[in-house]
């Protein structure tokens, strides 16, 4: 029986990422307050937010620095755009504290308002620079299977979900998708993870010849692939996937929209990955979620043919009336300055030995067929049969059930493709916190049992 909240919403909003259908019946959690790691129901009942919101709200609820820089800025100037030479204070302070907090060369920042918009900019950027540099045949994007960039046409083609392409006549050309590179489920028997990576660097290169690598632009990635269902590479695998990739000349796109600020307890993911991509896309925990932004960040030489084609046509063609929006340039150089100030990925660091560890024992549950994760984000995997690894039937929806059991719990988790569970709280968490969240998820593995 839905509440007249509940009604009202079912009757008058669209949700993303929901069975429509199924939607119907059961309405919304209707969310009201959140302090530090914890949300709040219209009837005051308190969750651990253990998924950060959507992998974004690090420092937590109730920021009120955060607050407060937006309230100065919305007072003093709410709104500039920066088209056509146009500037203020917050985007140009903003741009400088990320070049200075590049992990790899970083020439210039662009920015939008989403992850979305941030991959399907870095796609024009790389067609517009091949045009510049007179090779208009350079222009196909590999991505990975169950990769997560985003739902725009073209960063959903470059997502390697099924749910993301089917019947949206996604994905466009020009886009390929290479293998996943999940251990426990691509591996061949008796493969090495060392070999599993030597492999899926020698299927890149096989893509790449196929295609004619004169006609391959670019290689995008997230460092640990987060929605897809958190999978973390082999440790060679990126050094493996570089060689490749300079050998062709092929532009390496780094999806930091998840792993940047702090989440794998690194300024930037593709510092504890080794991975060294040529341009990051940012969002998400840039300002912890308290207002939307993303960016673009890339080198030098990437700028320099996007200026001598924006001679050639007298513009650069792309912008959002949002681009570097102050209130949000603002919030996230105050998140920016929070994370310095307050040593938050240090303190991240600290706090990963204890998380590991809680994630780790959750293998030894009867459903679970693998417990993964990287720093502080993990998924879990639920399995009919440990030893087979066989899945158990999806019109089951054993994760869903996990994560209902959670929600009853007084714990937010989120099931993602097949039947994993993922958990990305707050960077601030503490540990008594984590416990908290590891035993709510254990009783409601429990539960689902
Ligand atoms: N890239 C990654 C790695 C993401 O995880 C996401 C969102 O979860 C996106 C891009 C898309 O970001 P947004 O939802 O802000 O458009």
């Amino acid at each position: 029986m839905l509440t007249n909240m509940q009604t009202r919403d079912v009757e008058t909003l669209i949700h993303p990422y929901t069975n429509l259908a199924a939607f119907r019946e059961t309405g919304p959690l209707i969310l009201d307050r959140g302090q530090g790691v914890w949300v709040h129901d219209v009837d005051g009942k308190p969750y651990l937010e253990g998924m950060a919101g959507l992998w974004c709200t690090a420092l937590g609820y109730g920021n009120e620095e955060l607050v407060e820089a937006a309230a100065t800025q919305m007072r003093k100037l709410p709104f500039t755009h920066i088209f056509g030479g146009k500037s203020h204070d917050p985007a140009i302070e903003l741009a400088e504290k990320l070049k200075e907090m590049a992990p790899v060369p970083i020439s210039k920042v662009f920015f939008t308002n989403s992850g979305s918009e941030a991959n399907d900019t870095q796609m024009k950027l790389v067609w517009y620079m091949n045009n510049a540099l007179g090779r208009p045949q350079k222009k196909k994007i590999i991505s990975r299977m169950r990769a997560y960039h985003g739902v725009t046409i073209a960063s959903a083609s470059l997502t390697g979900l099924p749910g993301n392409h089917n019947d949206f006549d996604l994905p466009i050309a020009g886009v390929r998708h290479t293998t996943c590179p999940h251990y426990y489920r691509q591996a061949e028997e008796g493969e090495s993870e060392e070999a599993f990576a030597t492999r899926l660097a020698a299927e890149l290169e096989a893509l790449i010849l196929a295609e004619g690598p004169e006609t391959v632009a670019a290689f995008i990635a997230e460092p640990v692939l987060g929605a897809g269902g958190v999978i973390v590479p082999p440790k060679t695998y990126y050094p493996k996937i570089q060689d490749v990739l300079t050998k062709y000349d092929i532009f390496f796109i780094g999806d930091e929209v998840i792993t940047g600020f702090g989440r794998l307890g690194t300024a930037f993911g593709c510092e504890a990955m080794e991975m060294k991509p040529n341009s990051i896309s940012i969002a998400k925990a840039l300002s912890s979620a308290y207002q939307p932004i993303g960016g673009v960040m890339i080198p030098e030489d990437m700028y320099q043919a996007m200026v001598d084609e924006s001679r050639k046509l007298g513009s650069f063609g792309h912008g959002y009336t949002y681009s570097g929006h102050p209130v949000a340039a603002a919030v996230a150089l105050k998140t920016l300055e929070i994370y310095e100030r307050e040593s938050i990925f240090e303190r991240v660091r600290a706090k990963i030995p204890q998380f590991v560890a809680r994630r780790a024992a959750l293998e030894d549950h009867p459903l679970v067929g693998e417990a993964r994760g990287a720093g502080m984000v993990a998924a879990i995997e639920l399995v009919a049969d440990k030893k087979t690894k066989h899945q158990f039937d999806p019109k089951l929806g054993m994760a869903a059930k996990c994560v209902a059991f959670a929600q009853a719990e007084g714990l937010i988790v989120r099931n993602v493709f097949g039947d994993a569970v993922t958990i990305c709280p707050p960077l601030v968490i503490s540990p008594a916190e984590i416990d908290e969240l590891f035993d709510r998820l254990t009783r409601a593995l429990d539960k689902t049992l």
